[in-house]
């Protein structure tokens, strides 16, 4: 069966000191859990973390990377050097990285692929924005966003592939999909997916959902068949909030 999985998608948030502190107290309270559990620190702070987690069931990945192999691309992070300081998972697609750095599907497609071909696995965000859903585009909105962006894998790399289904009007509003909104869209996901690359793959495939995921509500979000755990912004920065969602989560 498909694992659970949460991760924190710590954003632009912590400070060197403030990662240490923050993993040390997570390691120490994780529970005993089936859930494979994620963080995701700054670049300049994943080095360090994934020394600290050495010993701990906790994994640490990127929050993004370039689709070239390497080259003349200031500023920019490779797959290869996230491996190479043992970061196994890279987050793509998240919104805020289509909104504010302007990535869209055919960039996503080839930064997938490139993580792909390094070995690595992604957790790839997609999800709709406000005015979609309230025109009744949003399944349309998502099946367009996987397609685009992953439909040209070959089945084989799904497994390297977790899916996030964040809907842009939940993220970091503190207003999150019900329950059953969820359900129904990854169920969609579900049967996209079922229908390009068969039922093994889609039954297979992790899909998490995220956008204000909390302790309060996240046991109830995660008890949908089709939801298999979250990722959270705002919650994953303090340590008793990101413990409680996992304990939910198992
Ligand atoms: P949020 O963010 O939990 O703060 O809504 C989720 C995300 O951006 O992944």
């Amino acid at each position: 069966m498909r694992t659970k999985i949460v991760a924190g998608n710590w954003k632009m948030n912590k400070t060197a000191t403030e990662t240490a502190s923050l993993l040390t107290e997570l390691s120490g309270m994780l529970p005993d859990t089936g859930a494979r559990v994620m963080v995701a620190p700054t670049f300049v702070n994943l080095a360090e973390a994934v020394r600290l987690m050495v010993n701990s069931k906790i994994e640490v990945v990127g929050q993004n990377m370039h689709f070239e192999e390497s080259g003349a691309f200031t500023g920019e992070i490779s797959a290869a050097m996230l491996k190479d300081i043992g970061v196994e998972a890279v987050i793509l697609g998240h919104s805020e990285r289509r909104a504010y750095f302007g990535e869209d599907d055919a960039l996503l497609a080839k930064k997938v692929a490139q993580a792909i071909a390094q070995g690595m696995e992604v957790i790839f965000c997609f999800g709709e924005e406000l005015e979609e859903r309230k025109s009744g585009k949003h399944f349309e909105v998502v099946s367009a966003q996987l397609k685009n962006a992953l439909f040209a894998l070959p089945g084989e790399a799904w497994k390297q592939i977790i899916l996030a289904y964040e809907p842009v009007w939940a993220i970091g509003t503190g207003e999150t999909a019900s329950p059953e909104q969820a359900q129904e869209m990854h169920a969609h996901i579900r049967a996209v997916i079922t229908e390009k690359y068969g039922d093994d793959i889609a039954a297979n495939c992790s899909v998490l959902y995220g956008g204000s995921v909390k302790p309060g509500n996240a046991a109830e979000i995660f008890s949908k068949p089709d939801v298999d755990g979250g990722l959270i912004g705002g919650a994953s920065l303090k340590a008793d909030d990101f413990m409680a969602i996992v304990e939910a989560a198992s």
